[in-house]
């Protein structure tokens, strides 16, 4: 993976968060408003940043396989009923729909347009993935023009890569949250994700979001590796009360969306911390139905691809 946040990194982070805020974020964090109980009825929930370049190796990061088998076994135990699959330029094409699992087509510095447009009127690609920093571009680069186009005309989603990233080559300045502003007022009809919020940029993030009604976030990689054997404050520290920040500051319930980076880290642990940094009242748009409706997912794509 090369969009992902960095377990070593952590003790570098900080978060520039008011007393104030902090009460603020912390007051959100309260289950009031709905009665019934999880056990009652599963929360369904739609993993919205998994990668499924399936190479059948146990992955050491994540301390998980990475396979399509643990994957099903994973979605399985964790109610996940369907997930956003985030490719890079050159990834094989995998037919998930049996998973209720749809690709984003990754794009290179320069886009190949006639084969994502071809990938996008098949519906191979619901969805394009731009890798802001790994790839030297601003999101309003010129290059990238043709693909904003294409996802207009087809009434897909653009996700960029923003916040840290994995590698010494890549440029922080590109994957700068508050660079996709720009894009957002130039292509108002045009739905964009900041995938991982821009974590630790997640204030730049946060606002892009609240002031364009077209983007949205995933919180999908705030903290990775085993969570399990993770200590628990940090998770609190990185993961929960960031979330539960920028949750809070963007003031609609419609703009979050849960994702985890898997196989980055397990499903279950992640999913179990982000719940206890969103209201209760407010799980069903974060873990299912905000994603369901930004990737368009809410029309029944098992095994038959979905019009919309
Ligand atoms: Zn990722």
């Amino acid at each position: 993976m090369r969009d992902r946040y960095l377990a070593g990194h952590l003790s570098l982070l900080a978060f520039a968060l008011t007393g104030a805020a902090w009460a603020a974020a912390i007051c959100g964090c309260a289950s009031a408003g709905s009665s019934r109980a999880p056990a009652d009825e599963p929360l369904e929930v739609i993993d919205a940043h998994v990668h499924t370049n399936f190479d059948n190796k146990f992955y050491n990061v994540g301390k998980v396989m990475h396979s399509k088998e643990e994957l099903v076994a994973e979605m399985k135990r964790n109610h996940v009923v369907g997930a956003v699959s985030m490719n890079h330029a050159g990834d094989a094409y995998a037919d998930l729909s049996d998973l209720n699992i749809i690709n984003c087509a990754g794009l290179a510095a320069t886009v190949d347009v006639a084969g994502l447009e071809d990938g996008l009127a098949s519906r191979r690609y619901r969805c394009i993935k731009i890798y802001l920093g790994y790839v030297h571009q601003y999101a309003f680069d010129r290059n990238y023009e043709p693909a904003y186009e294409l996802a207009e005309k087809y009434h897909v989603p653009v996700v960029f890569h923003t916040g840290d990233t994995d590698s010494r080559q890549a440029m922080l300045k590109y994957a700068d949250p508050l660079t996709v502003d720009e894009v957002a007022v130039s292509h108002p009809k045009v739905t964009f994700v900041l995938a991982h919020a821009g974590n630790p940029w997640i204030e730049s993030a946060a606002e892009v979001a609240y002031k364009n009604p077209n983007v949205f976030l995933d919180g999908s990689a705030f903290v990775i590796g085993d969570l399990k054997q993770t200590p628990p404050e940090q998770i609190e520290t990185y993961l929960v009360k960031p979330v539960r920040w920028i949750f809070d500051y963007v003031g609609d319930p419609t703009k979050l969306m849960f994702g985890t980076d898997w196989p980055l880290t397990d499903i279950g642990p992640y999913l179990e911390a982000f719940r206890r940094a969103i209201p209760r009242e407010h799980w069903k748009a974060v873990f299912h139905d905000n994603a369901a409706r930004v990737y368009g997912l809410d029309k029944p794509t098992r095994g038959q691809g979905a019009p919309r």
